[in-house]
């Protein structure tokens, strides 16, 4: 397998996806050498069926706005891959959604999910509808739009759905109901409910807390404490949210946060009144960032993202490709130490390339991130079960599941100086249990 000749064969079939082949080409290029020691697997022809998805579903999703308009938007589910259990990735509900992005982000959660230990495939989906500036009623009715048609697709053994960017636990609730209601059936399909109706503690904080905890085990491996460090993250939703919670409680100081319109700094950092402000801000008035630097009295920059602001550790949590080439070099040159990632693929290639090259700590985000998806996985089992596990109990697994992705990261990306290469610890990890999976399957 040349990753480039696999590369150019996606381009040529699947012209117009940027982000797919850009996921794609991250994870051949650390797992080629892996590859080709097993001829077994080009035997096959594995890395075609690992890259191409099993099936994508789409449709379109006809909803009425509240002045008695009818609207069109179009819903995808992106089953990529099921060699190791369900399929489950969660619905991303925004303007820039198309196939391509979903195809990237389907391809990522499959390594993902292999790397948590639990028994889920891979898969996303989502729909180009942007719940922004509409109002409760809107979301309600294209939400349950949208699952007239998904929940044809889904089931507690086949496909998991969860929330991403646009798809909080509002949406979560409103698609849910309508699931139920169409499946005859109370069965949990879908991860990220309300704690009244099967949802699990601790999942809306999960994948922050998750990324802080790998982080945590990072700075270990040098002697370096967490308290104290000054931390620039990006966005202002759930996982930026949560990370946030997670470093103040650690003693850590977070100076940033952002949305889609700009970002504020806070030299005195945002401590938990603040925090409150912002999450209240956010899921309760759904506003905007910039209303904190006016409440506060601090520096706002619209349009511009936070990583030109000094910090020791950079926690990028809002979207693709956030964080590029020039950015992660000022961070560098601005003394950071470490960058862990909530979000899926924030940093671009260059700026990848730049941290490893500096050898500081950086965690990619389906290492990083995973605690999001491996609580979802807890949430499935308390359904499977009936029953509810205390946050304690979420919280202690989610912990020892973030420290076990972490040595498996160790494990397949230690380097010959020592330092721990964490791109290809992860995606080492993550691709040989699914190719093992498939290989035990046959030729599907
Ligand atoms: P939310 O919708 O809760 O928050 C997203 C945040 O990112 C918002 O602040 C949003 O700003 C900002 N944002 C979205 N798009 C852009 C953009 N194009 N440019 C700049 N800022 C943007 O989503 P989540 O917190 O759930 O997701 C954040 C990231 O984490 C995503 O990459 C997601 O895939 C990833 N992730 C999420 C998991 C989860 O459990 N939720 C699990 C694993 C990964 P605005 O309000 O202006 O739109």
């Amino acid at each position: 397998m040349k990753t480039e000749e696999v590369i150019d064969n996606l381009k040529q079939r699947f012209p117009g996806e940027p982000e797919y082949y850009q996921a794609v080409q991250e994870v051949l290029e650390s797992i080629e050498d892996t590859y080709n020691e097993h001829p077994e697997f080009e035997d096959c022809n594995l890395i075609e069926r690992l890259c191409i998805p099993d099936r994508i579903v789409s449709f379109r999703v006809t909803w009425t706005d509240d002045q008695g308009k009818v609207r069109t938007n179009m819903g995808y589910r992106v089953q990529h891959n099921n060699a190791i259990g369900p399929y489950k990735g969660g619905l991303r509900f925004h303007s820039s959604v198309k196939p391509g992005i979903l195809k990237f982000l389907a391809f990522e959660q499959t390594f993902k999910n292999s790397l948590t230990t639990l028994p889920m495939g891979g898969a996303k989906g989502g729909s180009d509808f942007s719940p922004r500036g509409k109002s409760n009623a809107e979301v309600m009715r294209f939400c349950q739009a949208f699952m007239t048609e998904l929940w044809r697709h889904i089931g507690p053994d086949t496909d998991v759905p969860a929330g991403d960017i646009g798809v909080g636990g509002r949406e979560v609730g409103y698609m849910y109901g309508m699931y139920k209601k169409l499946a005859r059936e109370n069965t949990g399909t879908l991860t990220g409910k309300g704690i009244d109706f099967g949802g699990s503690l601790i999942r809306p904080e999960a994948t922050g807390y998750g990324n802080v905890y790998f982080l945590q085990e990072m700075l270990k491996t040098r002697n370096i404490d967490i308290k104290g460090k000054v931390v620039a993250v990006s966005g202002s939703g759930n996982v930026a949210q949560y990370t946030a919670e997670k470093l103040l409680q650690l003693g850590a100081k977070v100076v940033t946060m952002s949305d889609s319109d700009g970002y504020i700094y806070d030299p005195d950092g945002i401590d938990r009144a603040k925090l409150d402000y912002i999450m209240e801000l956010k899921n309760l008035y759904r506003g905007r960032i910039r209303e904190y630097a006016e409440e506060y009295g601090v520096k706002y920059v619209p349009g511009g993202r936070p990583w030109s602001e000094k910090c020791d550790i950079a926690m990028p949590c809002a979207t693709q490709n956030e964080l590029d080439g020039e950015d992660a070099q000022t961070l560098l040159s601005n003394g950071c130490i470490a960058v862990s990632e909530g979000g899926n693929m924030p940093s671009t290639p260059e700026a990848v390339a730049a941290f490893l090259k500096a050898r500081i700590l950086y965690a990619p985000g389906k290492a990083s991130n995973a605690g999001g998806v491996s609580v979802s996985g807890l949430e499935m089992t308390q359904n499977a079960e009936k029953l509810c596990w205390t946050a304690e109990e979420v919280d202690a697994r989610l912990h020892q599941i973030m420290e076990n992705i972490h040595s498996q990261c160790v494990k397949f990306g230690r380097q010959p100086d020592g330092t721990v290469n964490y791109v290809r610890g992860a995606n080492v990890a993550g691709f040989m249990k699914v190719a093992r999976a498939m290989m035990a399957q046959g030729i599907l």
